[in-house]
């Protein structure tokens, strides 16, 4: 699986998906460029979110806000004082840690200890196998078990209670136990704030200090009253957005799922107080189906329940996803109570209620967020797309069989040969097609190298014009994935790629 994510990170390179941003400086570290195919498959996920949350809902519409927010909104929404990770350094290796990631990272390597063990077991004793059984009986297993626990109990305390030498402490104890970074010299742990700031214009000083904003959301409670009116909207409804945001993650590896710089598709729906929880098991569900609509497989995903909330929630859950360095977050859902909208109308001395007519009164409404990462998505994709074949004539190809509404081009049309008209016939067929699907024009290379180049960038369908065209008005049409060919007329050719790749 490690060698996924390099294949997969080689592969988008090496065919314009994403490239590491400004290479030609030797890049900058956790930002990155999304190239001629890349930026394609990004706007096909943006508008399979779109369509499916703002197009398809009649009481969810969608907004653009500024990145750039009066400095007030992230003093109220409690980013300036409590959008910290731990940090700590280690002094040998000078390398820097998130500290609560670091721990998480033993954890893992603890967790691979038990899964070896237990691969070990179901080789020796094959059929009579069962890993149920010997994971709940196994003594080395239950005491590596019992160790996980013991140190998520740790963490979690010293998080929450900000205690940063006890966080130290259980570095120090783990680099014993299952040393990774092969040092025990560490510096303090310390609160980073993960906003950037700059300035605006002229002015210098606190008061002109602006924050490149963190989370899309609060462009969205900040205009919560501006599209209610505007829009006239009744609660329950949302407000949706896509949009950059960054964070100065300090640990910022794993290719585009932790950058500095990324993208959010957020939605934030508004509800009757005490409703909340009924709409947070509606959006957790919907989400899981839209995620699952896609068709990358069911087993990519599973639910992860917060028990440790953030200040704001009253509950929350991950979509977690089987990336290539294994299950992570890829959505939150969040019920982030009346919190945001309250701090608001406290910092602003402006109300933010909303009169709703059935009960005859006015409440600040409670909110349900749903939010993705847009560059996590990507990468969902790519990788769970990506494979490596084995031919039944002994071959190999590489192919992306990404879900054909997102994918790149649509179809390739090629001449068979580049004379006898091939050519000018298969531009006519694209300038035709091109109306309705994202096409490209291929006529170098022998046919079969040509069908491998589109199986690697994932295009569903290829096109092949040859001298019968000329004749009958037929074409062959070749499928990405069972690699069949099909005669079918030039005037059938709309309705059947549309059939694969509409939504
Ligand atoms: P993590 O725990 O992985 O840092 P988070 O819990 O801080 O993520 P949220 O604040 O809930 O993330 O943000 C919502 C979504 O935004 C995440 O589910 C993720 O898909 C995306 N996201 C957050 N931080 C990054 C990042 N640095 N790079 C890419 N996507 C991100």
């Amino acid at each position: 699986k490690e060698d996924l994510l390099k294949e997969v990170i080689s592969h988008a390179k090496e065919y314009g998906f994403v490239f590491p941003s400004s290479e030609i400086y030797d890049g900058l570290a956790a930002t990155y460029d999304y190239g001629q195919l890349g930026s394609e498959l990004k706007n096909n996920i943006k508008q399979y979110w779109w369509k499916s949350m703002v197009q398809m809902n009649d009481n969810i519409v969608g907004i653009d806000a500024a990145i750039f927010m009066h400095p007030t909104t992230w003093k109220a929404s409690g980013h300036v004082d409590a959008f910290n990770d731990p940090l700590i350094d280690n002094k040998d290796s000078k390398k820097r840690y998130r500290a609560d990631v670091l721990i998480e990272e033993h954890i893992e390597k603890i967790r691979q200890k038990i899964n070896k063990e237990v691969e070990k077991a179901a080789k020796k004793f094959a059929d009579a196998f069962d890993e149920g059984q010997f994971r709940a009986t196994n003594p080395n297993v239950l005491r590596n078990e019992e160790k996980i626990k013991e140190i998520e109990d740790r963490m979690r305390v010293t998080l929450e209670e900000n205690d940063l030498e006890g966080v130290k402490k259980l570095i120090e104890d783990l680099e014993i136990v299952c040393p990774i970074s092969g040092s025990r010299n560490w510096t303090e742990v310390r609160q980073f704030n993960l906003m950037f700031s700059t300035e605006l214009g002229s002015v210098a000083g606190d008061a002109a200090t602006i924050y490149l904003r963190p989370e899309t959301a609060q462009g969205i409670f900040v205009n919560f009253l501006n599209v209610q009116k505007s829009g006239r909207m009744k609660i329950p409804f949302g407000i949706a957005q896509i949009g950059k945001a960054f964070r100065n993650e300090i640990v910022a590896r794993q290719f585009i799922f932790r950058m500095r710089e990324f993208e959010q598709m957020e939605m934030q729906f508004f509800v009757r107080p005490g409703e909340e929880m009924q709409w947070y098991h509606h959006w957790k569900e919907t989400r899981l189906k839209w995620h699952k609509a896609l068709g990358l497989g069911e087993n990519y995903y599973r639910e992860h329940d917060h028990i440790k909330l953030a200040h704001y929630a009253n509950a929350a859950c991950d979509i977690e996803f089987d990336f290539p360095m294994g299950f992570k977050e890829l959505e939150g859902i969040h019920s982030r109570t009346d919190f945001d909208l309250k701090q608001h109308e406290q910092f602003s001395g402006k109300k933010l209620q909303y009169f709703d007519p059935e009960l005859n009164q006015n409440y600040v409404p409670y909110v349900v967020e749903t939010s993705v990462g847009l560059d996590r998505m990507f990468l969902a994709v790519m990788s769970a797309s990506y494979k490596n074949e084995k031919l039944e004539d002994g071959s190999e190809r590489v192919v992306l069989s990404l879900p054909a509404q997102l994918a790149p081009y649509k179809v390739a049309v090629m001449p068979l040969t580049k004379k006898d008209g091939l050519p000018e016939k298969a531009t006519e067929i694209l300038n035709d097609l091109r109306f309705d699907f994202n096409c490209q024009y291929d006529e170098k290379d022998s046919p079969g190298k040509r069908y491998r180049r589109q199986d690697a960038i994932g295009t569903p369908y290829c096109v092949m014009v040859d001298h019968q065209t000329l004749e009958d008005h037929t074409v062959t049409i070749r499928d990405r994935d069972t690699m069949e060919q099909e005669r079918v007329a030039i005037a059938e050719l709309r309705a059947k790629i549309e059939e694969k790749v509409s939504w």
